[in-house]
């Protein structure tokens, strides 16, 4: 096993971080590979009030800091650049190989830990972009209760917007429900929910035009597109729900992706269908996309790899 690496990590966020730290403590030497986004999607945020052991809150970037010198501390290798593209072996205790943004350089390794997350689909509107934090939201878990007792919007007709519209709908005054089309895409389950909710406004046929306010957001024009009515709604929040991206393009070919290009994991191992390929965080995970539950996956990545490794 001497020059072949034993674990990879391919991502920089709280599950590529976190797998680090526990394949650096079982002597698994690891090599992060950081990516286009060091630090992840957190370093877009200023207010992180939910990761466990930080009560008074903390910046996202700052807390992606400080994940990064966990790791060090235990000397894990941290190459800033990407992967451009991996060959899998099949066989256990195979020999993946890991290509890095100089497609004649590649890394070989018995184990990879996949955590390259996902990212959120943005309306294309201006100003979305600079108020994120600042009332532009992707996760009403996160950032709900910020807006609570206020009136908020949020945009989409699938399952995860009516998720964010019931969650939001039992601590804001008011939600606005923003869906495109005249139906919903959501579950029928879901639906009977938030057709009850009293404080839901479900405004079909429309779509958010304009984002208004000039430090943060302070409302949003929407147009009704077969009314043609144009109205103005003041919100302190506008939680965006038209769904995430895998960054799973890389993996094509090489890994089974679901239907949404997904990585497809056995639980509770996160091991994929390659040997010694695991998979942690936000690309796997389209159901609670959190920091904590992607640190959390990627401590079992790591803990599985340490253990694949040991079997061969
Ligand atoms: C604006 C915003 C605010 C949020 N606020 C909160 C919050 O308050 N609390 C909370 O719990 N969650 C929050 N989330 C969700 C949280 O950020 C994610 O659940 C979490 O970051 C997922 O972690 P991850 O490690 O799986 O992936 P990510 O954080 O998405 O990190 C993916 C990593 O993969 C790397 N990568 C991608 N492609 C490649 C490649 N080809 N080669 C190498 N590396 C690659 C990227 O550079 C990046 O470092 C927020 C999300 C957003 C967008």
């Amino acid at each position: 096993m001497s020059n072949i690496n034993k674990c990879i990590i391919i991502g920089s966020g709280p599950a590529g971080y976190s797998a680090a730290v526990y394949a650096s403590r079982a002597d698994m030497n690891p090599i992060l590979i950081s990516g286009p986004k060091p630090g992840g999607q957190l370093i877009d945020t200023n207010d992180v009030d939910n990761y466990l052991g930080f009560y008074k809150g903390i910046n996202g970037k700052e807390l992606m800091d400080h994940c990064e010198k966990h790791a060090r501390r235990f000397h894990t290798e941290i190459i800033n650049q990407s992967v451009i593209n991996v060959i899998f072996s099949k066989k256990i205790g195979g020999i993946h190989k890991i290509f890095i943004d100089d497609h004649q350089k590649f890394l070989s390794t018995f184990g990879v830990i996949i955590a390259t997350g996902s990212r959120p689909n943005f309306l294309g509107l201006k100003k979305e972009k600079e108020f994120i934090g600042l009332g532009i939201s992707f996760c009403a878990t996160c950032d709900g209760f910020f807006h609570k007792k206020k009136c908020v919007s949020v945009v989409g007709g699938g399952d995860t917007a009516l998720e964010e519209a019931l969650y939001l709908s039992k601590i804001c005054k008011k939600v606005y429900l923003i869906v495109r089309k005249n139906f919903f895409k959501a579950s029928k389950i879901l639906q009977k929910q938030i057709y009850k909710k009293h404080n839901v406004e479900i405004c079909f046929d429309s779509i958010v035009q304009e984002i208004i306010g000039n430090e943060y957001l302070e409302g949003i024009k929407i147009l009704n597109k077969k009314k043609k009515i144009q109205k103005t709604i003041f919100i302190s929040g506008l939680f965006i729900a038209i769904g995430h991206v895998p960054n799973t393009e890389i993996f094509e070919n090489q890994i089974e992706l679901d239907k949404n290009n997904f990585i497809v994991v056995k639980h509770p191992k996160n091991s994929t269908n390659k040997p010694g390929v695991f998979a942690s965080g936000d690309v796997v995970d389209f159901r609670y996309r959190q920091a904590i539950t992607a640190a959390s996956s990627g401590c079992i990545s790591a803990l599985e790899l340490d253990r694949y490794l040991s079997s061969f």
